[in-house]
C-alpha cells in the first residue's frame, strides 16, 4: 500500500492535465446551495460519483439515501458513474443495496464496465501486460496476457502495452521493478482507473492512476495514455447515451473531486455540482478550486 498526501495527490492530478480533456469552466462562479432539492427541477439526468458523494467507505454520507429518494419522488433519471475497477454495473448494484440504496443495474456504470467493452476487442493479448489482482472479475478477458503481479513487476519483453486496470495488491516493490524494466522502453499505456489516490480511513491510498504516472515520469514514456474512467470523456457520455438526453444542460455531474469528476463534467457540457463531504473535507472548497483552476457551476456541503 502506497499512501500520499493531500498536496501530493493534487500536484500529481495538475501535473498530468495533459492527459485530460481540455479545462472548460462555467462562465459565473459557483453558487453555494444547501442541496440538490434546490436545483433539480433545471436537471432530467443527474450523475453521481460513488466514494465522498453516496458513500465513504462501506457507510452511506449523510443525506445520500434521502437525495436519492427525492430523484425519485421527482422522476428524475440518475446514474452512479464510478472509477471502480473492481466491480461491474450488476455488482456494484448489489453493493449498494446493501448500503441502503435501492439502485438497479441500469443505474450504476463503472470504469470496468468501460474498460471490459476495451478488452473484448483485444487481438494480441501476449503484447499486453496487466496490474490486477490475480483474483479480478474480469479473468476470462485477461486471458493470455502476462500479469504483472504475478512477475513481481519486471515485464517480459514480449509486453509493448501496459494495463493499469486495478492497485489492489500492487506494492512499492513491484512498482520499482516495473520502473526498472520499462526504462529505455515506450509502450502504449491504458488505465481503467484514472484516480490518483482514494481515501481510505484517514489516510489516502494510491490507485492506478498514481502508478501509471510515476512510471510515465520515471521512463519518460511518450504516449498519452488512453482513459476508461473519470475525467474521460467517454465514461459521462455513455452514461448519457443510456438515458437517451440530449439536451446538456439539463445533465448534472455530482462529485467531490475537482479533477475527475468536475473536469470530465464540464468538459462533456453538464452543469457540475462539487460536494465538500469528499475528498476535501476539512479543506477550504474555495482555495482548493482557486489551486487547481477548475471551478463547478455550484457547490454544496453534502448531497
Ligand atoms: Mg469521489
Amino acid at each position: 500500500m502506497v499512501e500520499l498526501t493531500p498536496d501530493l495527490l493534487n500536484q500529481v492530478y495538475a501535473k498530468h492535465l495533459d492527459w485530460y480533456p481540455a479545462i472548460k469552466n462555467p462562465e459565473r462562479s459557483p453558487v453555494h446551495i444547501n442541496g440538490i432539492g434546490d436545483i433539480l427541477d433545471q436537471f432530467d439526468l443527474v450523475l453521481l460519483d460513488s466514494y465522498g458523494v453516496l458513500c465513504r467507505g462501506p457507510k452511506p454520507i449523510e443525506g445520500a439515501v434521502e437525495a436519492i429518494a427525492l430523484m425519485r419522488e421527482r422522476q428524475k433519471k440518475f446514474c452512479v458513474v464510478s472509477n471502480d475497477t473492481m466491480t461491474r454495473r450488476s455488482i456494484a448494484a448489489e453493493k449498494y443495496q446493501q448500503r441502503g440504496f435501492d439502485f438497479s443495474a441500469r443505474e450504476v456504470l463503472t470504469s470496468l464496465d468501460m474498460t471490459d467493452a476495451f478488452l473484448e476487442t483485444v487481438t494480441s493479448p501476449e503484447s499486453i501486460g496487466v496490474i490486477a489482482p490475480l483474483e479480478h472479475p474480469s479473468n476470462h478477458l485477461l486471458e493470455g496476457m502476462v500479469r504483472l503481479n504475478g512477475c513481481n513487476g519486471v515485464i517480459p519483453d514480449q509486453v509493448n502495452t501496459l494495463l493499469f486496470l486495478t492497485g489492489a495488491g500492487w506494492t512499492g516493490k513491484m512498482q520499482k521493478n516495473l520502473t526498472q524494466s520499462g526504462t529505455t522502453r515506450q509502450f502504449r499505456l491504458l488505465v481503467g482507473n484514472p484516480d490518483i489516490g482514494a481515501p481510505n480511513g484517514n489516510k489516502i491510498v494510491a490507485t492506478p492512476g498514481y502508478f501509471l504516472a510515476d512510471f510515465a515520469e520515471q521512463t519518460d514514456q511518450k504516449s498519452k495514455p488512453e482513459l476508461f474512467g473519470k475525467p474521460a470523456m467517454s465514461i459521462f457520455q455513455q452514461a448519457i447515451k443510456e438515458y437517451g438526453v440530449t439536451d446538456l444542460n439539463r445533465v448534472l455531474m455530482v462529485g467531490d473531486t475537482l479533477y475527475t469528476d468536475i473536469l470530465g463534467g464540464n468538459a462533456v457540457g453538464c452543469k457540475t455540482l462539487l460536494l465538500t463531504c469528499g475528498v476535501y473535507q476539512g479543506l477550504n472548497i474555495e482555495e482548493q478550486i482557486e489551486q487547481a483552476e477548475i471551478s463547478p457551476d455550484f457547490i454544496a456541503d453534502q448531497l
